[in-house]
């Protein structure tokens, strides 16, 4: 039986319901050579972010898939203080972002050291945290993959058919999506596990349609953000649900989150828009509850489940 691999262990999916693809605890945008960078004590990001975390359980979000991998202040061991304080499951990431995120010591390792890396986290711990991490993380350049992004994706490939695992990738252009899907093809791994992170930017739907119709995942995570409005989720949700391609649609809103650059870590946004305004709109355009349970609890579980 696939199980979805969080900050509380390994979980079936009658244990689980609504489960958020890609939200986030605690990030740190800032590159590694900043000082202060992901730094913050344990008991502030608690006291900022434990509260959202109830009021998700609240709203009936069941988990939320913490998007943060290395590169962008990764702190596994914050994520299970946080995850224990309130009760509520994360998925944490392996993997790292893109350029210039990437760390001296990625750049500097080959792809072999790279796989063995991803593959311990995904089948033992992250960092002596007790966390294992449940999916991988990573990231391309909007103008096509550099050599250290090739790298990174490689080694991912590889990872991930070890274990089995989700590769989740912020990629803002389909044409690079495109590339990625090659990459991991010719590692010997497949489509089907591969999350299009940020699918709701590319402005070409065709790429969208071409990148589902392959087996990715068409994640449109920017519900209640500045950049797009309901209306434009709900017309690409339609359009692919048309295209008998429900199966392969992740909704997640991209929102938190503790702030080490920010004093006190800033001011978090609630994870609760899609339960409390996108859905009922979602409804309000003919989508029934078979189809909202299948985007909202079975996909995310599929998705990154193993
Ligand atoms: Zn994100």
């Amino acid at each position: 039986m696939p199980q979805l691999i969080t900050t509380l262990g390994a979980k079936d999916q009658h244990e689980l319901g609504l489960i958020l693809p890609h939200e986030h605890v605690f990030v740190d945008l800032r590159t590694w050579d900043q000082p202060g960078y992901a730094r913050a004590e344990t008991s502030d990001v608690i006291r900022l972010m434990g509260p959202e975390l109830t009021r998700a359980a609240a709203a009936g979000i069941s988990a939320l898939v913490e998007c943060s991998p290395v590169g962008v202040g990764r702190r596994a061991d914050i994520l299970k203080a946080v995850s224990e304080a309130t009760n509520f499951p994360l998925v944490a990431a392996t993997g790292i972002y893109r350029e210039p995120w990437i760390p001296p010591w990625a750049h500097a390792a080959g792809e072999d050291e790279l796989d063995e890396w991803m593959t311990n986290e995904l089948l033992g711990e992250i960092e002596q945290t007790g966390v294992q991490a449940g999916f991988i993380k990573l990231s391309a350049g909007d103008n096509g993959l550099t050599p250290a992004e090739t790298k990174v994706l490689r080694a991912a490939a590889r990872a991930a058919r070890h274990s089995g695992s989700a590769i989740a990738s912020h990629t803002l252009r389909g044409r690079v999506v495109r590339d990625q899907l090659d990459i991991i093809e010719s590692c010997g791994y497949t489509a089907h596990r591969f999350i299009w992170v940020h699918a709701n930017v590319e402005p070409d739907f065709s790429l969208n349609l071409e990148m589902a119709r392959r087996g990715a995942w068409i994640e449109y995570d920017g519900i209640g953000g500045q950049g797009q409005p309901d209306e434009y989720f709900i017309g690409r949700i339609l359009k692919l649900l048309d295209a008998g391609l429900g199966e392969r649609i992740l909704l997640s809103q991209d929102r938190g989150w503790y702030d080490p650059a920010q004093p006190g870590g800033g001011k978090p946004q609630a994870f609760t828009y899609i339960t409390e305004h996108f859905l009922p709109n979602l409804r309000l355009a003919g989508v029934d509850e078979q189809v909202i349970r299948l985007i909202t609890c079975q996909n995310p579980f599929s998705a990154f489940s193993r």
